[in-house]
């Protein structure tokens, strides 16, 4: 059977207009695609309600990306041996492989011996299909994803504070808020579509402030009115600092939270100890500016934004709690114009986290400590209960390390490189390397692929249909609008192929996408994350929605927990009492500098479609460090020397590149 006939093809053909979403970040822009004699053309798409038309610079190249087939992987391949070459093998011939080998490795070393390692990237159906068959019918929690790099923290953060993996606010709260706080996110380079409506918001009124709290002067910090410059990994005394001046100014709601929070009795002298004057020893900042920080919350409508700065840290679940608490502390949530809003980096980590795509979720929210969750999940599945079994799996950096040690023999890597995005990359080499069984499917010749022993090409954006959730809960549907190259295939259906071919024909008996997102839809019915009022037809009907969305003439859900109710056992949310732990490294005479990473404003995590456009290469062509004048001139650096940084993990070689921006003691690497 032919791609046309398996997969849904929309308008494109027919109406020659497309409305379909940027497959790059978690904001999640619409796109309209049209198609004419010269082929297809891009542009932002006006009516849809995250970027009304505007797209930033690796939005509107996407088709230079997807025009390009060079690096497409094309054709199914496998090998023997490894001492032998791959070869180009029919897909039956890979899929039924696929399938016998993980089969027979779970047979002979257990369930647990084989894992799925997979990605925020993944449309809604795939991440699905892929924790379906590896929970449901593998019997195993291994599958994890590239997401655990980035959100696992702010889910935890989440779930300690407001009961739920839930994010409270939506973009328009951008619009309305007087004071941002933006914390551990360059938004101006990592979520540029959204740092413009904050732009245009402070342009709208002056008096609102924008205050950023980064290491580094980045561009977002350049239009801060406060700029608090901390020490790398200080954020929960400054957090605790922040709170204390909200209750010393009197901007503490104390009978919001007597009627929805507990905790407060931990937490109040907890804050009462921690003032500016001690905060600012910890994070190097000025006292006053933190006082003058807090100030500016106090009485106002302000949210706070954060991203990986916050989330990608031995400290990260406290960080983004003790940020929440400041919201939570002046009864904020859920109030237009407010809240804590974390900014996802992938296009559908929301996605994944609600079909329960983690080592340790189960779909729709659902607990894996919980035997009723379990139970239900299984009941639907209709796989016998037990099945599902209660510790969790393998996370990310877990996995790594069962595949070195040979605990693990098994690994399907799907749209993900963790070679280059790992921590510990050679590790990651030493684990692929002794796996038994390497399976790749992506669709392009990632730096992955030469540990594979099984590739499954696949189709990519613009050639698949699915769902994907942006940052504010937002649904929508990308859609098809040509067919992959060469053989590729959607993910979807390779999963399910796959599936199939491991005997779970009833249970994976999908005829196209839609039939997928219908299922997971139904599996939500009365989660916090309930989308059963969605389905295809509906979101290509409506365009997009958030969840909850419990109906058919449910119009979806802007903000949660407006009425002070939260899905906790008493329905209060939990103030986060900690003192601010030291689980990194402390710095020494033989590693002396701190090296933080983020991104850059016109590439896309590995580079495998963003290194394809000539035009976003070229304006920052070469790796470089950032590092302080004064530590360079220490070490006999200049600028654009090339430089080798150093960890106890690893090394790599870069420009080097003098600013001020930084702190000393300090470097950053994209
Ligand atoms: Fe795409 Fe994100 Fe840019 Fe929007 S902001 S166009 S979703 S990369």
């Amino acid at each position: 059977m032919g791609w046309h006939e398996m997969c849904t093809w929309p308008a494109m053909i027919a109406a020659d207009v497309l409305r379909t979403a940027c497959p790059y970040c978690g904001v999640g822009c619409g796109i309209v695609l049209e198609s004419g004699p010269d082929g297809l053309r891009l542009e932002g798409d006006a009516q849809h309600p995250g970027n009304r038309g505007k797209l930033c610079s690796k939005g509107r190249t996407l088709l230079h990306a997807a025009l390009r087939t060079d690096t497409r992987l094309l054709h199914p391949e496998m090998r023997d041996g490894r001492d032998q070459p791959r070869r180009r093998v029919p897909w039956a011939e890979a899929i039924a492989r696929t399938a016998e080998r993980f089969r027979a490795i779970q047979k002979r070393h257990g369930r647990d011996a084989v894992a799925l390692y997979v990605s925020g990237q993944c449309l809604t159906e795939e991440y699905y299909l892929a924790n379906k068959l590896a929970k449901g019918f593998l019997g195993t929690n291994n599958i994890d994803t590239n997401s655990r790099l980035c959100m696992s923290s702010a889910v935890a953060g989440h779930k300690a504070t407001l009961g739920s993996d839930c994010v409270p606010g939506c973009y328009e709260d951008i619009d309305l808020a007087d004071t941002w706080l933006v914390t551990g996110a360059n938004m101006a380079f990592a979520h540029p579509i959204l740092f413009r409506r904050l732009e245009a918001a402070k342009a709208a009124d002056p008096a609102r402030k924008l205050i950023v709290i980064d290491p580094r002067r980045t561009d977002t910090a350049q239009s801060a009115d406060l700029h608090l410059a901390i020490r790398p990994g200080s954020d929960v005394a400054l957090h605790l600092a922040l709170g204390h001046e909200l209750l010393r100014q009197g901007a503490v709601d104390e009978t919001w939270i007597s009627d929805h929070a507990a905790g407060w009795e931990r937490l109040r002298p907890l804050l009462e100890v921690w003032s500016p004057d001690r905060a600012a020893a910890v994070c190097d900042v000025p006292a006053a500016d933190i006082a003058t920080a807090a100030s500016w919350l106090a009485g106002r409508r302000w949210m706070s934004l954060w991203t990986m700065g916050l989330n990608q840290s031995s400290s990260g679940t406290d960080k983004v709690a003790s940020l929440i608490n400041l919201s939570l502390i002046t009864g904020t949530v859920g109030k237009p114009g407010c809240g804590p809003f974390s900014l996802t980096g992938q296009p559908n980590a929301m996605g994944g986290r609600e079909v329960g795509g983690l080592a340790n979720l189960l779909p729709a929210h659902r607990s894996l400590a919980s035997a009723a969750d379990r139970n239900q999940v299984e009941d639907f599945w209709g796989v016998p209960r037990g099945t599902i079994p209660a510790a969790p799996g393998l996370t990310a950096v877990e996995l790594v390390e069962a595949l070195r040690s040979g605990r693990c023999k098994a690994v399907w890597i799907i749209a993900t490189n963790p070679v280059a995005s790992l921590p510990a990359a050679l590790r990651c080499d030493e684990a692929l390397r002794a796996a038994e069984l390497v399976v790749v499917q992506d669709a392009y010749a990632n730096d992955t692929l030469p540990f594979a022993d099984i590739v499954l090409p696949a189709a990519t954006w613009p050639e698949k249909c699915g769902s994907m959730t942006t940052s504010e809960r937002r649904v929508h549907l990308v859609e098809a609008a040509r067919p992959p190259p060469g053989e590729a295939r959607p993910d979807w259906r390779i999963i399910r192929d796959v599936a199939v071919a491991m005997g779970f024909d009833a249970a994976f008996a999908f005829a196209d996408e839609a039939a997928v997102f219908a299922e997971h839809c139904a599996l939500t019915r009365g989660t916090d994350c309930d989308m059963s009022g969605l389905s295809h037809e509906r979101l290509r009907r409506e365009r997009s929605l958030q969840w909850p969305c419990p109906d058919e003439g449910h119009p979806g859900t802007d903000r949660l927990f407006a009425d002070g109710r939260f899905p906790t056992h008493d329905g209060r949310a939990r103030l986060w009492s900690g003192e601010p732990a030291q689980r990194h490294e402390a710095v020494d005479a033989e590693f002396p500098l701190i090296l933080t990473t983020g991104r850059i404003r016109d590439q896309w995590h590995t580079q495998t479609r963003s290194g394809l456009v000539n035009k976003l290469v070229r304006t920052e062509p070469a790796a470089f460090c950032e590092i302080h004048p004064d530590d360079a001139a220490a070490r006999g650096i200049g600028d654009g020397d090339l430089v080798e940084i150093v960890s106890r993990r690893g090394a790599c070689r870069a420009r080097a590149r003098l600013g001020d921006g930084i702190r000393t003691g300090v470097c950053f690497l994209p």
